[in-house]
C-alpha cells in the first residue's frame, strides 16, 4: 500500500509540536501479508506484490475508539440535558428496545458499520443490560475481523423495569459470554459496571470477584463525569474516600480498566489511576455537549485515550472529537497538539490497552488495520492544506477540518471494509 505514512514510536511530549516520537514517511509502501504488516520502505516493491495506490492521500493506523455505547446511535444529539436527566430521559428508553434480539443484532449491524465508515477500527463498546445486545456486537465484530471489547452491562438498581439485571443472573451470563467470546479472534470480554449508582455494593462486589479471576479481562464504566453524579455517589457510597474509591474498594481498579470521563478526579484519585496502570477515556465532544466539565489532560499523570462516548458524544468521528478536545484544553488555558491527540486516538489508546504490538501503529508485526484519508475536501480545507508549510501545521489543519467524509478507505487486517 503506498501513501503519506503516519505514526507514532513513543508518546509525544506535550506541546512539542516538532516531537521526535512522530514518524512521517511521504510516499512510502507498507507491506502487507496474511493481515499484518510486514515491511514499510521507500523503494517500490517488486512486480510479485499486489498494489493499493493511495498516493498523496494520509494513512493512519484505524483508529480505536475507547468508549462508545452501542444502543445511543438513535438518541445522539438529543436536546436539553445533562447526565443524569439525559439518562432517564433519552437513553434508558433507547436501551430497552435491544432487549429483542432482532434489533440487538441490527443496532450492532448499523453501529459496526458506523464505526468503520468513521475510520475506527477497534473500540471498547458498551452495548445493553440484555446477554443478547453484547453477543449481537461480539458476532458483528467477528464478521468483520475488528478487535472489540465489550461486555453486558451490570445494572441491578436505578434504573428503570426491563433494564435492571439481578446480581446471580448477571454473573451467570457474564461467565458464559466471557467461556463463549473472550480471546476468541480478536474479541475481548470487559466487565461492564454501567456506573456506580446503578449497580448494588453486592454486584459491585461480584464485578470485582471477575477481575480477580482473570487478569485477562478488561473493565469498563464511567467515573467523576457530573458534579450532580459524583454528589449522589458520595450519598450512596459514605464510607468511599472518592468516587474513584468505590470501584478500588471492589478490586475494579487495574492495568486494563478503561474508566469513561474522570473530570471530577482529586490528586489522590490521579495518583490511584496511575499507580494501577489504569485509563481514562476522555471523551471531548461528550463533555462539551452535556456541560459536564473540562477534563484535566496535562495535569493527567495516568494514561489518557480518546473516545466518542456516542450518544453523549456528538460524532463517532475521532477527528472531530479531537477538534473539541483542542477546544476544551484551549478554555483551560493549554494546548493540544495534533501529535499528542493523534498519538492518544491510535499508539497511546493501543498501549493503555495492552495491545501495542497489536494495533495502534505502522509497523512490521502490526494487524493492518488502516483508514486511508483524503488530505483535504472541499474548497476551503484544500485551500488551507495547500498553504500548510510545515508537517504539524499541515496535520493540525487537517485534524481542524476533517470528519468522516475524508476517509477514502478502511482496512481492517488487511481486507478493505469501506
Ligand atoms: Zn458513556
Amino acid at each position: 500500500m503506498r501513501g503519506d505514512l503516519l505514526d507514532f514510536t513513543a508518546a509525544p511530549a506535550w506541546g512539542d509540536t516538532e516531537s521526535p516520537a512522530v514518524r512521517f514517511d511521504r510516499d512510502h509502501w507498507l507491506l502487507i501479508e496474511d493481515g499484518r504488516i510486514v515491511g514499510r520502505q521507500a523503494a517500490e516493491p517488486d512486480a510479485s506484490w499486489a498494489r493499493k495506490d493511495h498516493a498523496g492521500q494520509l494513512v493512519l493506523p484505524g483508529f480505536i475508539d475507547t468508549h462508545v455505547h452501542c444502543p445511543q446511535l438513535e438518541v445522539i444529539g438529543s436536546y436539553g440535558t445533562e447526565l443524569l436527566d439525559w439518562l432517564q430521559r433519552y437513553t434508558f428508553p433507547a436501551e430497552r428496545a435491544f432487549a429483542d434480539p432482532a434489533r440487538s443484532r441490527a443496532g450492532a449491524e448499523v453501529f459496526l458499520d458506523a464505526l468503520l465508515a468513521s475510520g475506527t477500527t477497534s473500540a471498547v463498546v458498551f452495548p445493553t443490560v440484555h446477554k443478547v445486545s453484547a453477543e449481537a456486537l461480539f458476532e458483528g465484530a467477528a464478521a468483520r475481523g475488528m478487535r472489540l471489547v465489550t461486555g453486558k452491562v451490570l445494572m441491578d438498581r436505578h434504573a428503570p423495569d426491563g433494564l435492571r439485571d439481578d446480581v446471580e443472573q448477571a454473573e451467570r451470563d457474564c461467565v458464559d459470554l466471557i467461556d463463549r467470546f473472550h480471546g476468541r479472534e480478536r474479541l475481548a470480554y470487559a466487565v461492564t459496571v454501567r456506573f456506580a449508582p446503578t449497580s448494588t455494593p453486592e454486584q459491585l462486589a461480584m464485578a470485582g470477584a471477575l477481575c480477580r479471576a482473570d487478569a485477562s479481562l478488561y473493565m469498563q464504566t464511567h467515573v467523576a463525569e457530573n458534579r450532580a453524579e459524583v454528589a449522589w455517589v458520595a450519598q450512596l457510597f459514605p464510607q468511599a474516600r472518592s468516587y474513584l474509591d468505590v470501584y478500588e474498594c471492589v478490586g475494579l481498579v487495574h492495568e486494563r480498566a478503561v474508566l469513561a470521563h474522570g473530570i471530577w478526579l482529586d490528586a489522590a484519585d490521579k495518583r490511584l489511576l496511575a499507580e494501577r496502570g489504569a485509563q481514562v477515556a476522555h471523551c471531548p465532544s461528550s463533555n462539551l455537549f452535556l456541560g459536564s466539565g473540562l477534563f484535566d489532560w496535562p495535569g493527567a499523570e495516568f494514561n489518557v485515550s480518546l473516545a466518542s462516548d456516542v450518544g453523549g458524544g456528538t460524532s463517532l468521528s475521532l477527528p472531530r472529537n479531537l477538534l473539541d478536545a483542542y477546544k476544551i484544553q484551549a478554555l483551560r488555558g493549554a494546548r493540544l497538539t495534533a501529535w499528542a491527540a493523534l498519538h492518544a486516538a491510535t499508539r497511546g489508546a493501543a498501549e493503555a490497552l495492552r495491545l501495542g504490538g497489536e494495533v495502534g501503529g505502522l509497523s512490521a508485526g502490526q494487524a493492518a488495520d488502516l483508514c486511508v484519508w483524503d488530505w483535504a475536501r472541499g474548497p476551503v480545507a484544500e485551500a488551507r492544506d495547500a498553504a500548510a508549510r510545515e508537517l504539524h501545521e499541515r496535520v493540525f489543519a487537517w485534524m481542524t477540518q476533517a470528519d468522516e467524509r475524508n476517509l477514502a478507505a478502511c482496512y481492517v487486517a488487511g481486507q478493505r471494509r469501506v
